[in-house]
């Protein structure tokens, strides 16, 4: 049996604001979010600015609970790709976490699971945390072909990563229907596929690591539909695009427990 002490997964929070925010609005909105996150929040929180704003986030974020992410990387370290970002060049400017793979990136910029798995594998080499994105389409879901997707998606991302490093990836189950439509996954259905997504990490590095990766849900998570996911077994946080824009909503979705605790 692992031991339930090394396997306690703390709640992880990210928010993924996409192509919003100039520097200015990141710092209007660090200013007023930062004061009112408790020193100790109980779950790790996480920003994902655009590029341009990782460096006005970071020196703000310096010394608070908050970590600093960012939304995508270019594999290589350096050289001759133009408009792309390297993994030493985000930890310059203290991003902890990387959002690869991210259903946007697979849609409308034509990222493919072999080339999620590369990205994967050069945000670990350079000591930062992924954050990987999987789940399906409305017309594969209605297809029947949910955890055929999510399972192909998760093993090709996976494929070559050290053993050591299984345990620091973050997993993040997106449906895509779900994803600023405001539709939510039941918690029903977000359990099932953050359970066969466990079984998957299960049966390819045993017990013990499948207990210890954190799997976020994503889609539409808003403060009224958060402690209702998070009561599920296997969801260990969330990453949240739309409700994450607004310092007081993103607030109330980090501070869940707590409202659930006061009746808010
Ligand atoms: C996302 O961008 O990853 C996301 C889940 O967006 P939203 O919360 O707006 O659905």
């Amino acid at each position: 049996m692992p031991d339930q002490s090394s396997t306690q997964r703390r709640p992880l929070i990210a928010a993924n604001w996409k192509m919003f925010k100039t520097p200015a609005e990141t710092e209007a909105f660090l200013k007023e979010f930062l004061p009112k996150v408790s020193s100790d929040p109980g779950v790790e929180i996480v920003i994902c600015p655009p590029f341009v704003s990782l460096a006005a986030a970071g020196a703000l974020m310096k010394g608070t609970p908050v970590q600093l992410g960012a939304q995508n990387v270019n594999e290589n370290s350096e050289g001759a790709f133009t408009g792309e970002i390297s993994p030493g060049m985000l930890a310059a400017l203290n991003c902890t976490h990387v959002v690869v793979g991210h259903s946007e990136r697979r849609q409308l910029f034509g990222e493919t699971n072999s080339g999620v798995n590369k990205k994967m594998l050069a945000v670990l080499k350079q000591g930062l945390i992924p954050i990987v994105c999987v789940g399906e389409t409305l017309a594969e879901r209605e297809a029947g072909t949910t955890l055929a997707v999510v399972e192909r998606q998760v093993k090709e991302a996976l494929v070559n990563i050290p053993s050591a490093d299984t345990k620091k990836i973050v997993i993040a189950y997106e449906p895509v229907w779900a994803i600023g439509t405001g539709r939510t996954a039941t918690p029903q259905q977000a359990q099932e596929v953050h359970l066969a997504i466990r079984d998957i990490l299960k049966d390819q590095y045993g017990s013990l690591t499948s207990l210890s990766v954190r799997i976020l849900y994503g889609g539409s998570v808003k403060p009224d539909n958060m402690a209702e996911l998070m009561a599920c077994e296997d969801i260990d946080g969330g990453l949240v695009g739309g409700a994450s824009l607004k310092p007081d909503a993103f607030l109330d979705i980090v501070n869940y427990r707590q409202r659930k605790a006061a009746g808010r």
